[in-house]
């Protein structure tokens, strides 16, 4: 059995633990929510599809802008209320992915997508989880214009937290689809794969959606067999992420794989095969001899194969 590998202090997951109070039960009160618009110290996240708008500036970017500074950067087609961090309002700002686009060309702002944010630490860390729900939010409200259930035309409600239906009177809410992803482990070793979008290197957790009517461990066991054929038995709960691309929640586990044969479905996977946990402790720390690498600290796929490289097979006690 290995020794525990030092691995240094555990790095901060991308987009989770929001230090907003999302004050959900104001989000019907008018009165409250014009005060927090005309609050002094209001901050503003703009957003024009993929790309997030940031205040330029050598080092860390500022996302923040009054709401004033944040009409001026284009017309405003959504405007939702992600919280309060010490009782300051935060808002989320639509703006149009063209607009937002011939922004480019200015120099006092850089625009950029999520994840490049969060990978690169453009931003302070703690503005990662309110761009997350502000990004996932109206990527929700620009998809769900129209009523599904009739057709009609939808109206933002709630502080942008529910879209109602004049027509038919349905109401419809911000939806999250949940994502497991897992590390299917035997003893000292456990499954990865690529996926055809990853660079050259890079190996990862297995991960699919969960289905209608299915639960998180049947999910997990679906998605390993269907992925790389082998059967699990115990699935372990870890962790989970928001994932706004585009408003997913990852929920992370551990399997017990049952079997050893791999069998790669090449429609999901450019390749799968077994890692030992030596080699995946020197991927972590990027010192892999034919340099293969993990994914990076801010995506919980690291997290999930860190723990095992750390607890071994005790990720199960
Ligand atoms: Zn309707």
């Amino acid at each position: 059995v290995s020794a525990r590998p030092d691995l240094g202090p555990p790095p901060r997951l991308g987009y989770a633990a929001s230090r907003l109070d999302r004050a959900a039960g104001l989000r019907g009160d008018e009165a409250a929510l014009k005060q927090f618009s005309e609050h002094p110290r209001a901050g503003v996240y703009a957003i024009g599809g993929e790309f997030v708008v940031l205040k330029s500036a050598t080092g860390e970017c500022d996302p923040q802008f009054t709401p004033a500074e944040a009409r001026a950067l284009g017309v405003v087609r959504e405007s939702v209320f992600l919280g309060l961090m010490e009782q300051a309002p935060r808002f989320g700002f639509g703006l149009d992915a063209q607009a937002v686009e011939a922004l480019k060309s200015r120099n006092d702002l850089k625009i950029s997508d999520l994840r490049s944010i969060a990978v690169q630490g453009m931003v302070a860390a703690e503005h990662l989880p309110p761009l997350a729900e502000a990004k996932a939010l109206l990527g929700w409200h620009a998809r769900h214009r129209f009523c599904p259930n009739c057709g009609a035309k939808t109206e933002l409600v709630q502080a942008g937290w529910r879209r109602d239906c004049p027509a038919c009177k349905a109401e419809h809410f911000p939806r999250t689809d949940p994502v497991v992803i897992m590390l299917a482990i035997a003893g000292e070793r456990c499954v990865l794969g690529r996926s055809y979008r990853f660079v050259p290197t890079m190996w990862s957790c297995l991960a699919g959606f969960a289905e209608p009517g299915e639960s998180i461990e049947e999910a997990v066991r679906r998605e390993v067999l269907e992925e790389v054929g082998i059967a699990c038995g115990r699935v372990r709960y870890f962790a989970s992420q928001p994932w706004p691309f585009p408003s997913s929640i990852m929920i992370g586990c551990h399997a017990q794989a049952l079997s050893d044969t791999v069998v790669v479905d090449r429609e999901e996977l450019e390749d799968a095969r077994w890692f030992e946990r030596d080699e995946l402790a020197a991927m972590l720390k990027r010192q892999h001899p034919q340099g293969l690498t993990a994914p990076p600290p801010i995506a919980i796929a690291h997290h999930i194969i860190r723990n095992f490289v750390e607890a071994g097979c005790d990720v199960f006690r």
